[in-house]
């Protein structure tokens, strides 16, 4: 699943792409666009694009005259930007596009995306869960910062303090922008346990992960979806006890997401998965794979002995769902992460 700094990436590179150009044609598939089209079939071509901008996992886009269109990539979704120059011809739509945003230059194109809408004015407040969302973990320059402020607050809400840390940081309402990878990189940099509890944190662990979130998710940004230094990716680079494949370089993105029964790269304790508790909607319980090393982390939680073998496996489950999903457009490689949660 894109987490933050993937979704503000294509944000920038749509950004780069449309500002300023007229939309001269649109199609959408998802039922309310569609409809709002069929209503208002001429309303938006001709005006330009102002900016396209990115709050946690939602993609927003400022038409001139106050027309937003906003964009969730959910699981499998992504945006495909094309020089109409570099076309044999016109493109034919294709069966997963959810969205098609064109100017005289280029083709903005959303796949397999649910959710895609259009809305005249503040889509702040024309789509309310975005009123709800937590600080950005990617501050614009001239904004705010990080409101470690807000995070805490949040956080430490009393609704919340029986709740797992593990499960707080995908809530989008606390933080925005986090994900499956970001939370397990996030956790092991502040040398947490998943499993503690929100009201157990110490200040320090808090301020921790005030000055942690911010930082892992600019270090994302800037590589395009890798958490770890350079450093470290040198000696998995130089020692193939690290990492699965060796020389692969979606192997040496991250200290413990999807390095199960991995060296740690800190205390060289061996890397766990376990299915942690997430939400629980009408007792049904929703659980995300946790990636932790138990030692760095001090975990309490009760873990299977490992099996005795020379050479690290790979889990089980990782060969047939975990998918590598590559975006020559704009991303340049990012690990999607296959259980929903
Ligand atoms: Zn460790």
């Amino acid at each position: 699943m894109p987490e933050g700094p993937e979704v503000r990436r294509y944000a920038d590179a749509l950004n780069a792409a449309l500002c300023n150009q007229p939309l001269v044609a649109i199609m959408a598939r998802t039922k309310a666009a569609k409809a709002w089209l069929l209503e208002h079939p001429q309303t938006l071509l001709g005006r330009r694009f102002e900016r396209v901008r990115s709050h946690g996992k939602n993609l927003i886009i400022d038409l001139e005259g106050d027309f937003h269109f906003l964009s969730h990539l959910m699981m499998w979704g992504r945006w495909q930007l094309l020089a109409k120059s570099e076309l044999p011809g016109l493109l034919p739509i294709d069966r997963r596009e959810r969205a098609r945003l064109e100017t005289p230059d280029t083709l903005a194109i959303l796949m397999s995306a649910p959710v895609f809408d259009i809305a005249p004015g503040d889509p702040y407040e024309n789509f309310p869960y975005l009123r709800e969302l937590g600080p950005d973990i990617l501050p614009y320059d001239g904004e705010a910062t990080f409101l470690q402020s807000t995070f805490t607050e949040r956080l430490l809400a009393k609704t919340q303090r029986e709740r797992t840390i593990g499960a707080a940081l995908l809530d989008q309402t606390v933080v925005a922008g986090i994900g499956n990878y970001l939370r397990a990189e996030i956790l092991f940099e502040c040398r947490l346990d998943p499993w503690r509890r929100i009201g157990a944190l110490a200040p320090e662990e808090l301020q921790c992960l005030s000055a942690t979130i911010p930082l892992m998710a600019r270090r994302a940004y800037d590589s395009g979806g890798a958490t770890i230094e350079d450093e470290s990716r040198e000696r998995m680079r130089g020692d193939p006890s690290l990492v699965y494949a060796p020389g692969r370089d979606w192997g040496m993105r991250h200290y413990v997401f999807r390095r199960t029964n991995l060296p740690c790269l800190r205390c060289g304790d061996t890397i766990r998965q376990l299915r942690q508790t997430t939400r629980v909607i009408d007792d049904d319980e929703k659980t995300r794979i946790i990636y932790f090393c138990p030692t760095c982390q001090n975990t309490s939680i009760e873990l299977k002995p490992l099996r005795k073998s020379k050479r690290a496996e790979a889990p089980r489950r990782s060969a047939a769902s975990d998918a590598l999903v590559v975006d020559a457009f704009v991303v340049d490689a990012l690990v999607s992460d296959t259980a929903i949660g």
